[in-house]
């Protein structure tokens, strides 16, 4: 299932690695670097969203492709652009953290926004550094763009990196439990496997946070992990919890 998926994603990961390479996020790289040495996040996502011009007809390119990969019928995709949904609108509701709608169209389109939305902050993030820019970072907030994780990667004995949801930076976790809890194992955590899908979904129900854990090893692209886990992001968030 795994290499079908990563098959069918094909055209979106095209026009994800397009609108990665055309933008020009804000990025100022000397600012960023002290603002996370002081322990603040490197830059405002939101401003950084502004500054990459009109999104509309990158919009367009991820639902074309959408429809090219067998996601979204002709019919779909010409009534969510008949539609005039603020683009903007999607993307800075992805990030401020709003939930994933139950109506079909609308998913779809938040889908697409998502798919720019990752792509331009992780160009930006790009442009705040290597990794090692953040290798003292303990907060569980991305150092980068101040997104909250939702996948852990396992590596050798228990330590964990975590990757930010909205711009894909990766740091170090101090923690082995919850992320929410400031204790080190919350009674509230429950651990469900899912050996299908090679992940973990964390879940806590003292603080209402989960996380999706699975080995470096093997990793696809993260639009892509993304999409296979999909199913237990919906499961957590039906339980009311939240990455
Ligand atoms: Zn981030
Ligand atoms: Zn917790």
């Amino acid at each position: 299932m795994r290499s079908a998926t990563a098959e069918q994603f094909a055209p979106v990961l095209r026009v994800h690695a397009a609108v990665l390479g055309d933008c020009t996020p804000a990025v100022d790289p000397e600012v960023a670097r002290k603002r996370i040495a002081q322990g603040q996040v490197a830059y405002d996502a939101l401003k950084m969203l502004a500054s990459c011009g009109d999104l509309v007809p990158r919009f367009i390119r991820v639902l074309d492709a959408f429809e090219v990969a067998g996601f979204v019928s002709n019919s779909d995709r010409r009534a969510i652009l008949d539609s005039e949904l603020d683009v903007d609108d999607l993307v800075a509701g992805w990030f401020t953290g709003d939930r994933t709608p139950r109506d079909c169209r609308r998913r779809i389109a938040r889908q697409a926004a998502i798919v720019i939305g990752n792509a331009l902050l992780r160009a930006a993030t790009t442009r705040v550094g290597a990794p090692s820019v953040w290798k003292t970072w303990t907060r569980v907030v991305c150092p980068c763009c101040g997104g909250s994780p939702d996948i852990a990667l396992i590596e050798r004995g228990a330590e964990r990196t975590l990757i930010c949801a909205r711009c894909d930076a990766q740091w170090r976790s101090p923690r082995a439990g919850c992320l929410g809890c400031d204790i080190a194992e919350s009674p509230g955590v429950a651990r469900i496997a899912n050996p299908q899908l090679g992940y973990v979904l964390v879940m806590c129900s003292a603080c209402g946070r989960f996380l999706k854990e699975r080995p470096r090893r093997g990793l696809d692209s993260l639009v892509v992990e993304r999409a296979i886990t999909a199913e237990l992001d919906l499961a957590a968030e039906q339980r009311g919890l939240r990455i």
